[in-house]
């Protein structure tokens, strides 16, 4: 039935000069809810389920048929480490680990705490590259289904957000389209987990795009190849390790002109099936992940780019003569677009000098990760010190609007922060503290900017969070 009416007016300009078009479209449904996700990749979906359990009636929006963001939809793994910096201890507990454990049951995931640096799981790769876990997308989609329907989540799939519904500053749900036509999903409070800050922007919130100069790390179009001689690449990895990331074969090929890809290193991981490999090898340069131009260009060119480098590895690389493709991303995987300017910024010396938080929310330790945004190099910087930084509940409150909080990857940080703290286990243990607060907000009827934190930290810390010792009681 006909209920609402959702109107807008769209400023257009093109080179003969600019004019404004208004559209009034019928909203088809108005729905009430406590909390509204926008967004169901690895933040999104804890972030629904603890604000679920945490009491709140919860609506998860998704533009796809099904959650896990970049873990699915860019057949993006391994999750990088939960594991301190020293690899002595798991500092990503709570929702992230009870998924990996309902995984492993299926056979689809193989448990962090065994695995070394270095490993065929971690591509080889040693620097940051410890205790990661290989998971199968597939069991992830059903993981997250199972905890929507076991929490009671309203699931609102196949989603597009359109608009924040914001007056004077506050946020009271969100416009989405899809095939039933508009919706308004209102909510007390919205948490924005779309990787973009898409309703955020729309707020009207300020955001940088990549770094200072607006670079971006740049995409890549992940595909998996099954059918690889496993022993073989392990082999030549143990008699040629100074051969990091098969460059010598890159280079060979590179001058043949049989490797067209702009990377300093050959990225192949072992998934949790022997023979079957996840490759992160393609290159999409000075793309804008918000822009529907470059996304289109890099899902182009990142499907030119998978078929040479599937040539270029069954031709050069041990192992992998007899590989056969098995699947491309749905989605390319961007790395990098909008950081919201939030309450509190995280700066790179607060993770490496691993700077304590009043407010800390969550504890991570993975270096800082560049992928150069215009060229082949490769920025890695490690903690210095101390097991893992902290991360601030504030990075997640937009500033200058309320009833918003923006978790995942376009949370307050600077380039070289976000660089760390983008991998999933963070985004998920951000996603989870982002839940709680939503729900405890949504409950007293404020905005998540005035909640008590103490009451925030000990409902994460009950629900199986890990948060730095002296929150721990
Ligand atoms: C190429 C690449 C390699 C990476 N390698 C690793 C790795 O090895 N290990 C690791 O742990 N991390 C890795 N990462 C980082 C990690 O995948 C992402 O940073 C992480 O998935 C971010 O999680 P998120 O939930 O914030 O966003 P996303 O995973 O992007 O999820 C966002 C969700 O919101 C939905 N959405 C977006 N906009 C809208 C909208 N307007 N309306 C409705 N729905 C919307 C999307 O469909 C998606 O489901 C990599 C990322 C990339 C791109």
């Amino acid at each position: 039935m006909l209920q609402d009416s959702y109107r807008r007016t769209v400023n257009v300009a093109n080179s003969k000069g600019g004019h404004s078009l208004e559209f009034s479209q019928h909203v088809v449904d108005v729905v009430e809810s406590d909390v509204v996700v926008v967004g169901g990749g690895p933040a999104g979906i804890c972030a629904a389920v603890e604000a679920a359990r945490n009491g709140a009636d919860v609506v998860l929006v998704e533009q796809y048929g099904y959650l896990g963001g970049m873990a699915t939809a860019g057949l993006v793994g391994p999750f990088m480490t939960s594991f301190s910096a020293d690899g002595s201890e798991q500092v990503v507990m709570g929702i992230f680990e009870e998924i990996v454990q309902r995984m492993i049951k299926m056979d689809g995931a193989i448990h962090p705490r065994g695995l070394p640096a270095g490993s065929p799981h971690s591509g080889f790769f040693v620097e940051g590259h410890h205790n990661v876990t290989p998971f199968d997308p597939e069991a992830f989609k059903l993981v997250a289904f199972q905890l929507m329907e076991e929490t009671g989540v309203r699931l609102c799939l196949h989603s597009f957000f359109v608009a924040p519904l914001v007056e004077n500053g506050v946020v009271g749900g969100v416009v989405i389209v899809g095939k039933s036509g508009f919706q308004v999903i209102k909510g007390k409070v919205v948490v924005d987990c779309t990787g973009d800050a898409d309703v955020a922007a729309a707020a009207g919130v300020g955001f940088e795009m990549g770094r200072s100069d607006g670079k971006m790390q740049p995409m890549t179009m992940f595909f998996r190849v099954y059918n690889v001689d496993s022993q073989k690449v392990y082999e030549y990895v143990e008699a040629n390790p100074e051969d990091e990331g098969f460059q010598s074969f890159m280079e060979i090929a590179r001058k043949k002109g049989e490797f067209p890809i702009e990377t300093g290193l050959v990225g192949v991981y072992e998934t949790h099936r022997k023979g079957e490999w996840r490759v992160n090898t393609s290159r999409m340069h000075d793309l804008d992940g918000t822009s529907v131009k470059d996304l289109t260009k890099g899902e182009v060119d990142g499907r030119h780019q998978v078929f040479a480098i599937f040539k270029f590895l069954r031709k050069y690389i041990p192992g992998f003569e007899n590989a056969q493709l098995m699947d491309t991303a749905a989605h390319v995987g961007v790395r990098e677009t909008r950081h919201i300017h939030g309450d509190y910024t995280l700066t790179v010396e607060d993770l490496v000098e691993t700077k304590p938080f009043a407010d800390a929310v969550g504890m991570y330790a993975y270096p800082v990760d560049i992928h150069d945004p215009s060229g082949r190099g490769h920025i890695l910087r490690s903690i210095e010190g101390g097991i893992a930084y902290e991360l601030p509940y504030r990075i997640m409150l937009p500033v200058g609007v309320e009833n918003l909080i923006v978790s995942g990857r376009s949370v307050s940080a600077t380039h070289e922060a976000a660089a760390a703290i983008r991998v999933m286990p963070c985004v998920m243990a951000l996603g989870q503290a982002a839940g709680a607060a939503a729900a405890i907000a949504s409950a007293n009827d404020v905005s998540p900017r005035q909640i008590d934190v103490r009451q925030l930290q000990e409902r994460l810390i009950a629900n199986g969070a890990r948060l730095p010792d002296r929150f721990q009681g």
